[in-house]
């Protein structure tokens, strides 16, 4: 076998609406070399992916150029794997649909891949995370928006159009909470970061009982949690609520998937015991009886920076080869 041929680089791209990181990662996972672009810079997709590209170039000259550096894979919101693009995200300044990966692949001469954050993420926990080893899981990212993605007999499950595991936008009240997706009632309404900033306002708003939350200059799911744990009645009520519907949406899904475990992740998994106490008490109370203390509900052990490198890798690594020079 000639070695001197296998590639011992990707890149991994993690686009967020206020940055994208990039970063050379070899085979092991350790990241080489990285990236840092401000993405609220370019309020046009055209001129973000032009730096983009310059920067990546950068990054695979580091790793001794395209002989030795294999693909991309990138992280994006409503990152759509089977198109490669990003598809209407709500929480982006570039609307439509946009064809990223084409774009970058044509610019870069070699294969990209591209999904939502809940599908690297995925990816990483089944690599290197709580999932390593088991076949039927579910990941769920919380955090300003809400996603999943089903792993299923060690595959993930991505639906007839590709868009499966949109748990967030999973009606949990009639007639409920406007979201950001046009619908009423949808569970991340009440368990996204703006959900959970709702539900304070609307406890303070309802009562005169004192509260820290009522000193904050800011309101965030960071803030209230800090609330929490200096003893603050109004704040753990604040997750309790959050809890109970978050174990709710939990549940119905779970009792249609049947996971081995449910994985969270993302900014609001970091609320803890908060918020992971109710939200499994209402989850045991709301699964399908035979599956009842028998779904392991995980908080994710991984950085979360360093998750979502090590899952763009994996992307980057599960992508066909393909290069311009060869
Ligand atoms: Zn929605």
């Amino acid at each position: 076998m000639n070695t001197a041929n296998i590639k011992k680089f990707v890149i991994g791209v993690i686009i967020r609406s206020d940055e994208t990181l990039s970063a050379l990662i070899d085979v092991k996972g350790e990241i080489v070399a990285k990236d840092i672009l401000k993405t609220s810079d370019y309020p046009e997709v055209g001129g973000f992916l032009q730096e983009l590209s310059m920067r990546i170039m950068k990054l695979i000259e580091l790793g001794g150029g395209h002989d030795h550096v294999r693909s991309v894979g990138i992280s994006a919101p409503s990152g759509h794997f089977l198109s490669g693009s990003i598809v209407n995200s709500p929480n982006m300044p570039w609307k439509g649909v946009i064809p990223l990966a084409a774009m970058l692949q044509d610019q870069l001469g070699m294969a990209v891949a591209l999904a939502n954050n809940a599908y690297v993420t995925s990816l990483a926990e089944h690599s290197f995370g709580s999932a390593r080893g088991m076949n039927d899981f579910i990941v769920v990212t919380l955090g300003s928006g809400m996603g999943s993605c089903i792993f299923s007999n060690g595959r993930v499950h991505q639906g007839y159009d590709g868009f499966a595991g949109e748990i967030g936008h999973t009606c949990v009240m009639t007639n409920g909470r406007q979201c950001g997706c046009g619908k009423k009632g949808c569970l991340e309404a009440y368990v996204g970061a703006k959900g959970i900033i709702r539900t304070a306002k609307e406890l303070m708003e309802a009562s005169d009982e004192p509260s820290l939350m009522r000193n904050l200059e800011k309101l965030s799911p960071r803030t209230i949690k800090e609330c929490c744990d200096q003893g603050d009645q109004m704040a753990i009520e604040v997750y309790r609520r959050t809890g109970h519907m978050f174990g709710l949406g939990l549940a119905n899904y779970a009792s249609i998937v049947n996971p081995q475990a449910i994985i969270l992740t993302g900014g609001i998994s970091h609320a803890g015991d908060w918020l992971i106490d109710p939200t499994r008490e209402s989850f045991e109370a709301n699964v399908f009886g035979n599956m009842r203390g028998r779904v392991k509900l995980l908080v994710s052990k991984l950085d979360d920076r360093e998750r979502d490198v090590l899952g763009a890798s994996a992307l980057a690594w599960e992508v066909p080869e393909y290069s311009l020079f060869k």
